[in-house]
């Protein structure tokens, strides 16, 4: 480890986002010295955990809630992660081919997965249409205490890696990043407290003693837009953290991940059932969605920076306003609430459930006590809107700050890739490009 404390790049946060960065870093550019500050004894600890997510690499094609051009962004950056995990032999150790589908119930949604396999079966080939039989041979749960004359229909693939070990992933990244290479430090149990910019250079403030670089990456999840509004940059947005809670079931156990249609009105994805990859022979429903006024889920947190993150204003309170006012998004908060509430959550959840599994009931769920995260939804105060998707706070300063809610850790390599351009040009260093292509993109 350096003694002067002198880095050319230090990466804030030790989750997905910032351990890609990390071996995006050492492997295709001839940066000299990094250092990742992590505030936790361990990698991945918080929402890149396989515990805190829904282990789901995002290709768009069975998330009902993206529009074909976003699916088709979303795939690119996760074959990136799936190409990766080919690179080092992952494949079954922390990246699965667990079969999934996007399921349509009743008339209205049937036709409406006809028409998107119809739409995204160029750019999705290997997709298939799964009608009723085909869903009563794959996923006899679906059908079982189902209506017969319900119609059915589903569109979905066996053949992509479709679940992922985030945390192991993220582990892995900091072990190939350090291989043959000994200017990357991981400072693991320590919390960057400041940032300063310093000249031409940042003063980090870690446990009372100085660190400095010449370009700073905050991965912090919702902490980044605190340490950004610390040093006066993304005060035009907000932070909205959405905790998102997880029921198991060991009963009807299915095989596949299976989607449920979105409501377009809704900020928040549909619920799913997915098999738990770290937790055998247990299918995880959720995740469901609800404010929290804290910035971890399950770790330590304080109200105080969950406030400053907030920065409560009158374009806040109107976007809250605007979203409370639909009477669906009022239903759906409402319903999310409850689902939290010990002693009446279990019933209202398997009601929820019965959508994808119709015989299951209450008595076959369980609230997984410790299991889910915290997405760190961004609110645009300028536009006064929620936004749904990650957002990049690039001061063209030396310093980038990223919150990344679902699907941050899909794209990781996406972001990492953005990340390793802009330090490389703002520091004048190489990027492998050729390289980067030829072993994550094609
Ligand atoms: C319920 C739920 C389901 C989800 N499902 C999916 C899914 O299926 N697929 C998908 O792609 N995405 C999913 N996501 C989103 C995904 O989990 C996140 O986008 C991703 O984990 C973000 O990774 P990150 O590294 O940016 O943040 P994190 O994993 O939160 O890591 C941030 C790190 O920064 C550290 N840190 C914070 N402040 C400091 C500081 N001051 N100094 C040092 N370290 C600090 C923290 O300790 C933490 O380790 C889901 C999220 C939730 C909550």
């Amino acid at each position: 480890m350096r003694d002067n404390h002198n880095y050319d790049v230090i990466i804030i946060g030790g989750g997905i986002s910032g351990t890609a960065l990390l071996y995006t870093l050492a492997k295709y550019t001839n940066v000299h010295t990094v250092a990742l500050f992590e505030k936790y004894n361990e990698i991945a600890t918080v929402n890149s955990n396989a515990k805190s997510n829904s282990q789901t690499l995002h290709c768009g094609d069975i998330e009902t809630n993206y529009t074909l051009e976003k699916a088709i962004k979303t795939n690119k950056t996760a074959t990136m992660l799936e190409n990766y995990g080919k690179l080092y032999g992952y494949q079954d150790k922390y990246m699965f081919k667990v079969p999934k589908m996007a399921l349509g119930v009743g008339e209205e949604e049937v036709a409406y997965i006809q028409k998107r396999y119809e739409e995204f079966k160029k750019d999705f080939p290997y997709m298939k249409l799964y009608d009723k039989e085909a869903l009563r041979e794959l996923e006899p749960a679906l059908l079982k205490g189902r209506d017969e004359d319900e119609e059915l229909m589903a569109m979905g693939t066996d053949e992509r890696y479709s679940a992922i070990d985030f945390g192991e992933m993220a582990k892995s990244f900091v072990r190939n990043a350090q291989k043959g290479n000994n200017n990357i430090d991981i400072h693991l149990n320590m919390e960057v407290e400041t940032i300063e910019k310093i000249g031409s250079k940042y003063k980090l403030t870690v446990n009372s003693k100085p660190y400095f670089a010449n370009y700073v990456v905050v991965d912090a999840g919702a902490h980044s837009l605190l340490l950004a509004h610390q040093m006066g940059h993304g005060e035009d947005y907000s932070c909205l953290p959405i905790g998102g809670s997880f029921y198991y079931s060991k009963v009807d156990i299915l095989k596949s991940k299976v989607y449920t249609i979105q409501n377009p009105k809704l900020p928040f994805a549909a619920i799913h059932g997915d098999p738990d990859i770290v937790h055998d022979n247990t299918i995880r429903f959720g995740p469901t969605a609800i404010a929290l006024p804290k910035l971890e889920r399950y770790h330590h947190a304080h109200f105080i920076d969950f406030l400053e993150s907030l920065s409560p204003c009158s374009e806040v309170v109107e976007v809250f306003y605007n979203l409370l006012a639909d009477d669906d998004i009022r239903e759906y908060t409402i319903k999310n609430l409850m689902y939290e509430i010990p002693g009446i959550r279990k019933q209202l959840f398997a009601k929820e459930v019965q959508k994808i599994v119709p015989s299951i009931t209450e008595d076959d769920i369980e609230f997984a006590e410790g299991i889910g995260g915290l997405r760190p939804q961004v609110i645009d105060k300028k536009n006064k809107k929620l936004l749904l998707g990650e957002a990049k706070i690039d001061t063209g300063e030396g310093i980038v700050f990223n919150m990344t809610p679902s699907p941050g850790a899909t794209s990781c390599l996406g972001n990492a890739y953005e990340d390793a351009q802009l330090i490389c040009k703002y520091l004048n260093l190489e990027f492998k490009e050729n390289q980067f292509q030829k072993e994550l993109v094609q």
